[in-house]
């Protein structure tokens, strides 16, 4: 028997597919949603039966707007598209160096037939008896080498096309990798950035015995400054401080946005003590920065952060790791905010 789905299954699968896209498409139009590939991947889901979105979506009170589907989307299916584009390029990248590969093995053999072909030329011109024989058997030895030339240009021209289109991929898939790692509103690393960080510096720290220092940092009373002034300046005020914690780290530091206003720093090769200094320096810069709003001028005051700084225990859990620097920083808030606690 074999594995191959029947005819009657694959009618029967396609028709199911026509049957979704029909639903979707007529479900778009209801709902009055414009028909992006996203809304489409979504509501095709919808109708397919994952279960994630299927509960996300019957959640919705009411008509599901485009904010909603927007947010659902981007909940459960971006970073699941963004590791299929990853997969897509992958994908090409290797089937342009099987084509390289295969390209490199018939230049050989084209290279060796010739080799083969000239071996015999010496005894062909031993036999060769009179001035047309001599003459027949240089011009063969010219097409053969017209023909090699040939092939060699054609292989050459190959070669550069494929490893050009290597290169091109390569280029797009290191913009793919970066943008599924960069918070798209501060421009530094995002939480997936992060967790990849933690996860590698905590067993580098564990293997080396090198300290290894968290920061969690936190906007005070950001809520009420988003009130004041409106959403755009408080996301302005947010890429600021990104930028200033950016500008005042070292080279092997990392700092992302960890969610809404927090944001988390990772110290490596960093004692305690050094790791508070850091924190207040980074929690003064802040502190300093008067605020203007860019388009009217209008000055907004200055804005605060507070800190929690833990340095690793070795072998300690990431998790265990994150709520010691995360319980400073409540403390941080609860003794007054704009200030540095340090982790017991
Ligand atoms: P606390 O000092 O205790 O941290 O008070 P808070 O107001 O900063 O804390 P709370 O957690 O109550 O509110 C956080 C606010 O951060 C809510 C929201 O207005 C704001 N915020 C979160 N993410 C964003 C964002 O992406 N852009 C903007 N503009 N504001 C955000
Ligand atoms: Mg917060
Ligand atoms: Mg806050």
């Amino acid at each position: 028997m074999s594995n191959e789905p029947t005819t009657a299954a694959r009618v029967h699968k396609s028709e199911r597919s026509r049957a979704l896209t029909i639903m979707t498409l007529e479900k778009l139009d209801t709902l009055a949603l414009p028909s992006t590939p996203q809304f489409y991947e979504l509501w095709y889901r919808y109708f397919d039966g994952d279960p994630e979105i299927t509960r996300a979506i019957d959640a919705i009170e009411g008509e599901p707007d485009e904010a909603a589907c927007q947010k659902i989307y981007t909940r459960f299916l971006s970073a699941q598209t963004q590791d299929a584009a990853v997969n897509k390029v992958n994908d090409q990248v290797q089937g342009s160096i099987t084509a390289l590969a295969s390209m490199l093995k018939s230049a050989s053999s084209a290279t060796s037939e010739y080799g083969t072909q000239l071996d015999g030329v010496s005894e062909k011109i031993g036999e060769a008896s009179t001035m047309t024989d001599l003459g027949n058997v240089i011009s063969g030895i010219l097409s053969e080498t017209m023909k090699m030339v040939e092939k060699n240009k054609e292989l050459e021209i190959e070669l550069n096309n494929s490893s050009q289109q290597v290169t091109e991929l390569k280029q797009y898939l290191d913009n793919v990798k970066k943008e599924a790692t960069t918070d798209s509103l501060t421009g530094i690393a995002n939480r997936k950035a992060f967790d990849n960080a933690i996860s590698e510096k905590t067993v580098h720290a564990t293997t080396s015995k090198e300290p290894l220092v968290l920061m969690l940092l936190d906007i005070d009373h950001f809520k009420k400054f988003n009130d004041t002034y409106g959403h755009q300046t408080g996301d302005q005020v947010l890429r600021l401080v990104a930028r200033t914690l950016i500008g005042n780290i070292k080279g092997q530091d990392v700092a992302a946005r960890y969610g809404g206003e927090e944001f988390a720093i990772i110290l490596p090769a960093t004692p305690l003590a050094a790791g508070l200094k850091v924190a207040e320096a980074l929690r003064r810069h802040v502190e300093q920065k008067e605020l203007v709003n860019k388009s009217s001028n209008e000055k907004l005051g200055t804005i605060t952060i507070s800190i929690g700084v833990a340095e690793y225990h070795p072998e300690e859990s990431i998790t265990d790791f994150v709520e010691r620097a995360d319980i400073a920083l409540y403390q941080a808030k609860n003794a007054g905010r704009n200030r540095v606690q340090s982790a017991g």
